[in-house]
């Protein structure tokens, strides 16, 4: 997952599967709680590479902003079912091993390109905020204003997507 500091600040969700990302943006970020749904906006698929990437997309092209990578792991599909069957069905049942999202999770689709991030309840799931508690690089331990001033990038607006 990146946390991306573009027009306006969301968090990409990445799953890798037939050799991309399959990709989400969620406004929002990721809740703990399986009591928050978050909206996830399905994306357009990204090259396996774009998943460490961590720096400043320059602005007026897409994206441009600053971008870190939030969180970075792996996941396994829950009762062997296979991705792009889940995908077409749009029920995606996961559980994540990364560094700060870990456990079970959904992403049901609602309508069109819209989609649910949902916390399953299990050990992992938490009433912290994750996106405040946890605003550093799992890569470089740098909040976006630090990734901004070490590309080029906008520092100020940067930092507007890191806590205050
Ligand atoms: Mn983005």
């Amino acid at each position: 997952m990146q946390k991306h500091r573009a027009t306006a600040l969301h968090y990409d969700f990445r799953l890798e599967a037939g050799g991309v990302l399959v990709s989400w943006a969620v406004p929002k970020g990721p809740s703990l709680s399986p009591a928050d749904k978050r909206l996830a906006m399905a994306v357009e698929d990204h090259p396996l590479d774009y998943a460490r990437f961590e720096g400043v997309i320059p602005e007026g092209e897409y994206g441009g902003g600053t971008v870190m990578v939030w969180d970075i792991g792996t996941y396994e599909l829950e009762d062997d079912e296979r991705f792009d069957q889940a995908l077409r069905r749009g029920r995606i049942v996961f559980t994540l091993h990364g560094k700060k999202l870990r456990g079970g999770w959904t992403l049901v689709r609602t309508s069109g390109r819209k989609w649910l991030l949902i916390k399953r309840r299990d050990r992992w799931a938490s009433t912290v905020d994750i996106a405040r508690a946890k605003p550093r690089s799992v890569q470089s331990r740098r909040l976006l204003a630090g990734i901004a001033r070490d590309n080029g990038g906008d520092i100020a607006k940067a930092a507007t997507g890191d806590p205050a």
